[in-house]
C-alpha cells in the first residue's frame, strides 16, 4: 500500500501533516505513524466517515505508515455483525487496505481490566455506589465545582474486592461503577473523576456472555491506541476536552508499565457537516425505519453503500477529501462540492453513450423501410485511444420529447417544421410535421434526410445547422428502467429555520425531504448499453453520469441510476 520513497507526492499540507511533521523532526516515535479507524459498528457508514477514512488512510499512505481498521465494539447492546461486515466493504470499496491491522476493541477486554485493576491498586480508581442522579448532582456543573462522593475514600482493598464482585456478575445494572480518582473540582468537567467501567448484564456479538462490565468508551479508546502502537489518533473536535483525560489514563499506564512511552497523541479536527444531507446517526436510522427512502442502500442515502449503488466513485470521495479539508473549526461544506469531485472523475473516465430518456418516435420519411446503416460514435471526446462503437440507424428513431416543438419559442433551434438538424454521428434532416393522436399529443414527429450529409463523409460538413440531436434507433434500442436521483433533501440545512422564517416554526428535518429526488422511466438506449456488467459507468449525452445499478440491472436487461447531472442546476434555484 505505501510507497515510502515517492510518499511526499502524496502529501498535502493540512495542521495535521504539520503536527506530524515536526513529531518527525523530533525524532519521536523514530519517524513512526501509525493511525487508525475507529467505527463503531452499530451503523453503515456515511460521507463524514470517509472524510475520516480518507485522512487516517492518506496520512499514514503518506508517511509510509500503517491504518488499522479497528471496530470499537465495547458497547454490547447496539453492535451487529452485520454492520461489521458493511464496513469492511465500504472501506475496501474507498480502495484502503489495512494490511494484517485488523482489529476489535472486544480483543482488548481482558487488558483493559487489568488496567483498570492496576488504577485500583494504584489508588486512582474507586467504585462508586452513589445512584445516577446523585452522581449527576455531586459532579457539579461549568461553573460550580463537583463534590467528593462519600465512596471516594473506600480503601484499596475493598475497591478491588468490589470490582472482582462486579466482574462476577454479583450486582445488578447501575449498581455500582468504577471511577477514575482525578479531581471533583476541576475546571473541566471530564476530569471529575469520569466513570470507566459499568455493570452491564448484556450478550456482546464477540465476547457473548463472558463480561458483565464493560469499559467506558473515554476509557477504552485510549487504551485501544496504546496497544496497538498508534502514534497519532485523529478524532473530531467534541473529543477535545477529552484530551486531559486522555493523557492522564495513559501516563498513570505508563508509569505502571502497561505501554511505553512515548504515547499515543490525539489530535481533533472539524468533523464534516454537508449542505442537502443528514449525517447523525438516529436521522439516517429515521429515514430508513420510517421508510422514506428504499434502505440504508438507497441512492440518495448519504452512506457509502448508498453512494456506491448511485454511482460515486472512491476517486471521487478522495478528491472531495482532499479539497474539504482538514480543518480545526467547525463548517459546512455545501454538496455541490462533493457532486463536482464527482463529476470530475467521472467526465475522465465515462465512456459515453446515447440514452433517450423522454422517447418521442422521428420518422425519417424517405429513408428506405427495413434498411439501416452504422453510423460511428467516439467512446470518449478526448480520449480517441478510447475507440468508438457502432450505432445503427434505420427509418425510425427515438429523440427526447423535448427536442421538437409543433410551434417553436423564441431561440428553439431543434426541430420544428422547416428546421434543419443534424442527428448526432449521422445525418443532417429537415422536419416536415408531425402526427398526433385523437386528443392532440404528438405521437411522432416526420422529417427527410439529405443523403450526403453524414458525419465523417466527405463534404458532410457543407451542412450548417444549428441543432445537434441524440438518437436511438427505434428497432434497435434497449428499452430499461432509469432512475433519475437527485438531492435527498430540498434545503441545504434540513430542519433548520429558513431564513426570513418565523421564529416559532421550529422545522422537521422530514419537511425538508426532496420529493423530487427520485423518478424512474422507461427509456431507450442505444444497443451497445444492453450488456454492460453491473456498476459501469457512463455519461449519457446531454443527461449526466450514469451508473448500472450494482443489484437490479442485468446484462439483456439492464437498469441505470443517475449519479449527477452534468451541470449543477441547485445554484440557481437555491431557496
Ligand atoms: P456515534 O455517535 O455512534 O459515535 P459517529 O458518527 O461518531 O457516531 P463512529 O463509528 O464512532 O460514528 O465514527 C468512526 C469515526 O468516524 C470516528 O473517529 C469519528 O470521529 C469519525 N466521524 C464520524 N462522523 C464524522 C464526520 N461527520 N466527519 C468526520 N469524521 C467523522
Ligand atoms: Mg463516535
Amino acid at each position: 500500500m505505501s510507497h515510502p520513497e515517492n510518499a511526499d507526492l502524496t502529501r498535502s499540507t493540512h495542521f495535521i501533516n504539520n503536527l506530524i511533521e515536526a513529531d518527525r523532526q523530533q525524532g519521536k516515535w523514530d519517524g513512526r505513524v501509525e493511525t487508525r479507524f475507529p467505527p463503531e459498528p452499530n451503523g453503515y457508514l456515511h460521507y463524514g466517515h470517509a472524510k475520516s477514512i480518507c485522512l487516517n488512510f492518506g496520512v499514514a499512505e503518506a508517511y509510509g505508515g500503517a491504518c488499522h481498521l479497528r471496530f470499537d465494539d465495547t458497547n454490547p447492546t447496539k453492535e451487529e455483525q452485520e454492520f461489521v461486515d458493511a464496513i469492511i466493504e465500504s472501506v475496501q470499496w474507498l480502495g484502503y487496505d489495512w494490511g494484517e491491522h485488523l482489529y476489535f476493541a472486544s480483543d482488548y477486554f481482558e487488558k483493559m481490566a487489568a488496567c483498570a485493576e492496576y488504577l485500583i491498586g494504584a489508588g486512582k480508581a474507586y467504585v462508586d455506589s452513589l445512584s445516577a442522579e446523585d452522581m449527576r448532582a455531586y459532579r457539579g456543573t461549568l461553573t460550580e465545582p463537583g463534590k467528593d462522593s462519600p465512596f471516594r475514600s473506600r480503601s484499596i482493598e475493598e475497591n478491588l474486592d468490589l470490582f472482582a464482585r462486579m466482574k462476577a456478575g454479583e450486582f445488578p445494572d447501575g449498581t455500582h461503577i468504577l471511577r477514575a480518582k482525578i479531581d471533583m473540582a476541576s475546571p473541566n468537567i471530564n476530569l471529575r473523576d469520569p466513570a470507566i467501567y459499568r455493570i452491564r448484564h448484556a450478550h456482546h456479538h464477540r465476547t457473548g456472555d463472558r463480561w458483565c462490565v464493560y469499559p467506558m468508551y473515554t476509557f477504552a479508546h485510549p487504551i485501544e491506541d496504546a496497544i496497538e502502537n498508534i502514534t497519532h489518533s485523529l478524532c473530531t473536535l467534541e473529543f477535545e476536552d477529552q484530551r486531559p483525560f486522555y493523557d492522564w489514563l495513559l501516563a498513570q499506564l505508563a508509569d505502571g508499565g502497561f505501554f511505553p512511552r512515548p504515547l499515543p497523541r490525539q489530535i481533533e479536527f472539524a468533523r464534516l457537516n454537508l449542505t442537502y444531507v443528514v449525517l447523525s446517526k438516529r436521522k439516517l436510522v429515521q429515514l430508513v425505519d420510517e421508510g422514506h427512502v428504499d434502505g440504508w442502500d438507497d441512492p440518495r442515502m448519504p452512506t457509502l453503500v448508498g453512494a456506491r449503488r448511485r454511482g460515486f466513485t472512491a476517486e471521487g470521495f478522495r478528491l472531495f477529501a482532499e479539497r474539504a479539508g482538514v480543518s480545526k473549526s467547525d463548517g459546512w461544506i455545501d454538496m455541490s462540492v462533493l457532486e463536482e469531485c464527482m463529476r470530475e472523475h467521472l467526465n475522465d473516465t465515462a465512456e459515453r453513450r446515447v440514452a433517450v430518456l423522454d422517447p418521442l418516435k422521428l420518422i425519417i420519411t424517405n429513408y428506405p423501410e427495413g434498411q439501416s446503416e452504422q453510423c460511428f460514435a467516439p467512446n470518449h471526446p478526448l480520449k480517441p485511444e478510447l475507440g468508438q462503437r457502432e450505432m445503427p440507424l434505420s427509418r425510425e428513431l427515438w429523440i427526447e420529447r423535448e427536442d421538437f416543438m409543433e410551434t417553436p419559442i423564441k431561440g428553439f433551434r431543434r426541430l420544428f417544421p422547416g428546421n434543419k438538424v443534424r442527428l448526432r454521428y449521422g445525418y443532417v434532416v429537415e422536419c416536415t410535421g408531425c402526427e398526433k393522436d385523437a386528443e392532440g399529443n404528438v405521437t411522432a414527429v416526420t422529417c427527410e434526410y439529405f443523403p450526403d450529409s453524414k458525419s465523417g463523409t466527405p463534404g458532410a460538413d457543407t451542412y450548417k445547422v444549428k441543432g445537434n440531436l441524440h438518437w436511438v434507433s427505434v428497432a434497435h434500442a434497449c428499452q430499461a428502467e432509469v432512475r433519475l436521483y437527485d438531492r435527498l433533501f430540498a434545503y441545504p440545512q434540513p430542519g433548520q429555520r429558513r431564513e426570513g422564517g418565523a421564529p416559532e416554526l421550529e422545522r422537521d428535518f422530514l419537511d425538508d425531504i426532496n420529493p423530487d429526488a427520485k423518478r424512474c422511466l422507461t427509456a431507450q438506449l442505444e444497443p451497445s448499453l444492453a450488456q454492460v456488467a453491473a456498476e459501469s459507468r457512463f455519461q449519457f449525452e446531454r443527461h449526466g453520469y450514469f451508473v448500472a445499478d450494482r443489484f437490479d440491472s442485468r446484462a439483456g436487461a439492464p437498469v441505470f441510476n443517475r449519479t449527477v447531472t452534468l451541470k449543477d442546476s441547485w445554484q440557481k434555484s437555491k431557496p
